[in-house]
């Protein structure tokens, strides 16, 4: 499998990628803003508002990391678990909710291929900016059917393929020469961020990543494309 520019063996993808968000855990929240421009939270809003959580659902933030979805989430009245494979990020994420007085929440740690739920638990089952980082996608899609009810939600939000004109060019060289460039500055950490746009480059475009949704079993799925797809909505149902 790939990691960044190396092939690497999928349990080396799996270590390093820990080892990518154990190092910018403490600066995760602040790099966001600074490399979206802030974007990333009328991003994190849309999403929710097409979750729409509704008072005593059960929801799964997977990959939920440092808790923005979440604490979206949880502010509807749902009944949130955040689950992450990092420790780090999930302890930054608890400090937070803290900070905040959001209590109520569940963090737990897991691997989205492998998840200690039972079947048909959750109503809805939330990953944003996660699913790119996970070694087997598939695998973790059939997981998100599994431990859906019948008329359960799955939504993804993800980086994509932008479509229009000249943007993508303009954002590629934003992204490959900026980014790592903001990642030494702001948390001296140059490679994890050249990790995290190629594994943004490499990701699957709109279509395919639709129809490995529709492969684990999900039925209407959609796409909601965002910035001509810059950052993309993916959803279904499991019925
Ligand atoms: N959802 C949060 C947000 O939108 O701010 C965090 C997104 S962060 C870019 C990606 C998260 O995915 C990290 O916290 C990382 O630890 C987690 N992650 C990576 N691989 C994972 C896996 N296989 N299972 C669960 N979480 C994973």
């Amino acid at each position: 499998v790939s990691f960044g520019y190396e092939e690497v063996a999928p349990e080396e993808k799996t270590r390093r990628v820990g080892d990518v968000f154990a190092s910018v855990a403490s600066r995760y929240d602040l790099m966001n803003d600074a490399m979206s421009g802030g974007m990333h939270r009328l991003w994190k809003d849309r999403f929710v508002r097409r979750v729409k959580p509704q008072p005593g659902e059960q929801i799964l933030d997977m990959a939920g990391g440092t808790g923005d979805i979440a604490f979206r989430m949880a502010a509807k009245g749902a009944s949130i678990t955040v689950a992450d494979i990092n420790p780090a990020m999930l302890e930054v994420g608890m400090g937070r909710a803290q900070q905040r007085g959001i209590d109520g929440l569940v963090w737990t740690e897991a691997n989205a291929e492998v998840l200690q739920f039972p079947d048909r638990f959750f109503d809805a089952y939330t990953i944003a900016f996660g699913i790119r980082n996970v070694t087997d996608i598939p695998k973790a899609l059939r997981e998100a059917h599994r431990v859906l009810r019948r008329g359960g939600r799955f939504f993804c939000l993800e980086f994509s393929t932008t479509q229009w004109p000249g943007f993508a060019e303009v954002y590629d060289a934003y992204s490959h020469k900026l980014v790592p460039k903001l990642g030494k500055l702001l948390a001296d950490d140059e490679d994890s961020y050249r990790y995290l746009i190629e594994s943004i480059r490499r990701f699957p475009d709109m279509p395919t990543f639709e129809r490995m949704i529709g492969d684990a079993g999900f039925v209407r799925t959609k796409v909601e494309p965002l910035l001509g797809g810059l950052v993309a909505i993916h959803s279904g149902w499991k019925i």
